[in-house]
């Protein structure tokens, strides 16, 4: 027995699933999951210490690799001073200034803990502002586990929201209305229907979270004109994609301005941390500002600051570094297409930046309904393979594949290599 397994046995008896988050469980590619005990740079070593070049980086934070030297130095350095004070402090007003300094559409921001709480949060001032209830989010774009983002699209896009867990009351959903990634006539039917009741849009501007899927043509220029038209406000959830796509996250990659974003994962630097921000007059609806309410004990934690300020420092500092990761990424994700059309698979790439992963299906997947066509069966087999020969990828079809800054051609070609071993078997 491995101590992963051990662990797991263990796990089981004491955690919901032996797990904190569902995914860890590998459940859908039906292995144990492996514990993990240190990650260092492009590496991740799991119980019994064997190492794995890391494609999931906690899920997106660790973009400058794990344990960079500075973060975990500014850490260390925050935590000699407490570990928390629940009271404000410099880092606070520094990691403000610096997100209200990158990216263009905040003027003002608040911290939390999570990317959960973050949207949870947006979605209550976006009410708040706009005096209206409803929400239009897109089928296959994920937003954290609050009630109201808990949603599957009902029978056609016209039906209110029906949860997609239970303990979610119907009432919870309802608001909630589902549209189809790169549809903008789906978008239009709703407003034509609830367009004065309608809050906000929110969504994903790259979709992280069904694989990776793109925003086609001027699908996020539309979504601005019509909330505009029917003054709706356009939150961008950039959980994953902000300061990931570039300094100034999907919005400058994409030159839109959303009215709310929502941030988490590497604004923390591995620290669980969200924020959202916006528009000064929107953002005044907070307390103790304006009347919406929102709270939190360990909000703008001392040393969750430290770390998430010193990574964005690092990455506002080194404008370079966006342009050798997304070469670095080029090279994995090109040379994976290169190896699906040499062996002719049934498999597809969806990447930008460095955010992609392979589908297993020849169709073009552009929203839920062609990802849900991928061969999950094939990616479990695939999954398999890549885990027993050192690649650490998610074990789910639908999650992307994030590369850091600390990996280089070798990691890339290793990776390479092993992908090119499982096709031509
Ligand atoms: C991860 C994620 C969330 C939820 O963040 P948590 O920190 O897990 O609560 C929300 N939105 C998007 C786009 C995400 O990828």
């Amino acid at each position: 027995m491995t101590k992963s397994e051990q662990l797991y046995e263990e796990a089981q008896k004491y955690i919901p699933g032996g797990v904190n988050s569902p995914v860890r469980a590998y459940k859908s590619v039906g292995l144990v999951p492996r514990f993990i005990s240190k990650a260092e740079g492009a590496y991740i070593v799991d119980a019994d210490g064997k190492k794995y070049i890391d494609y999931i980086g906690s899920w997106g934070p660790m973009i400058l690799g794990s344990n960079q030297k500075q973060v975990f130095e500014n850490v260390v350095a925050a935590c000699q001073n407490g570990l928390s004070f629940g009271a404000a402090t410099e880092y606070e007003v520094k990691m403000a200034k610096l997100i209200c300094e990158l990216v263009p559409s905040i003027d003002m921001i608040r911290m939390v803990n999570s990317g959960t709480e973050a949207v949870m949060s947006a979605i209550r001032v976006a009410r708040g502002y706009t005096g209206r209830n409803k929400i239009v989010k897109f089928e296959g774009c994920y937003h954290g586990h609050s009630d109201a983002m808990l949603v599957k699209a009902g029978s056609g896009v016209m039906t209110a929201g029906v949860p997609d867990s239970a303990g979610v009351p119907e009432g919870c959903a309802k608001d909630t209305l589902t549209a189809v990634y790169n549809d903008f006539d789906s978008v239009q039917t709703l407003f034509e229907k609830w367009g004065k009741e309608i809050a906000a849009i929110i969504i994903e501007p790259v979709a992280a979270n069904m694989g990776v899927v793109l925003p086609e043509d001027d699908f996020l220029k539309k979504l601005r004109q019509i909330c505009d038209e029917n003054k709706s406000l356009l939150i961008f959830d950039e959980v994953i994609t902000g300061f990931r796509l570039g300094i100034d996250g999907a919005q400058g990659y994409y030159d839109i301005k959303p009215d709310l974003t929502t941030f988490g994962k590497i604004i923390g630097g591995g620290m669980p941390v969200g924020a959202y921000g916006g528009r000064r007059e929107i953002m005044e609806m907070v307390a103790p500002l304006g009347m919406v309410y929102q709270a939190g004990t360990l909000s703008g934690n001392p040393v969750a600051m430290a770390a998430g300020f010193t990574q964005l420092t690092l990455l506002k500092e080194n404008p370079s570094f966006y342009q050798k990761l997304n070469e670095t990424a080029t090279m994995l994700f090109e040379g994976m297409k290169q190896i699906i059309k040499e062996n002719e698979v049934e498999a597809s790439i969806n990447y930008i930046g460095s955010l992609g992963c392979m589908f297993f299906t020849n169709q073009k997947v552009r929203n839920y309904t062609t990802a849900k066509m991928a061969d999950t069966k094939a990616f479990g087999t695939y999954f398999k393979h890549m885990i027993e020969n050192g690649i650490y990828i998610a074990p789910s079809q639908f999650e992307a594949m994030f590369v850091s800054g600390a990996m280089g051609e070798g990691e890339v070609k290793e990776t390479l290599e092993v992908i090119e071993r499982f096709f031509v078997r």
